[in-house]
């Protein structure tokens, strides 16, 4: 039986991460690969994500839960996580370099970069919760 290619599993890798904006970790994008790819190891994703975060290709994200989340977005942006779903999000808010300047002017340190995190509840939380509510209103009156 043909063994897989390695590029053509790198570059499947990478099409999966550039058609979702969910910030996936390792065992998402192995467990999408299960069809094309069906022997492949979580090992291997793991290889080929870190090749691809030093090509520069993908970003390597860690937030609170200490575990990589992989980014097709290489620009440099914000993020806002739902304390709900631990769904993670890109924001169009502009990447202020003014912060940088400042923190640099105030403490002469040499600032490369910077993240904010946003933490709230996200949209479809939101209306989960608003429809919990009406329910909840609803069986008591
Ligand atoms: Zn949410
Ligand atoms: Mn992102």
């Amino acid at each position: 039986m043909a063994r897989f290619n390695r590029s053509d599993l790198r570059e499947q890798i990478l099409n999966l991460l550039e058609q979702t904006d969910s910030h996936p970790t390792a065992a998402w994008v192995h467990d999408q690969l299960r069809e094309e790819f069906p022997k492949v190891a979580i090992g291997t994703v793991y290889r080929n994500l870190n090749i691809l975060v030093s090509e520069g290709q993908i970003k390597n994200i860690r937030f609170d839960d200490a575990t990589d989340h992989f980014d097709a977005n290489t620009s440099r942006h914000y993020h806002f996580i739902c304390e709900e779903c631990g769904a993670i999000r890109d924001l169009e808010v502009p990447y202020d370099e003014t912060l940088e300047l400042k923190v640099s002017s105030q403490t002469g340190f040499e600032v490369h970069t910077h993240r904010l995190d946003f933490y709230g509840v996200c949209e479809q939380c939101r209306n989960n919760k608003a429809d919990t509510r009406e329910r909840e209103y609803k069986s008591i009156h």
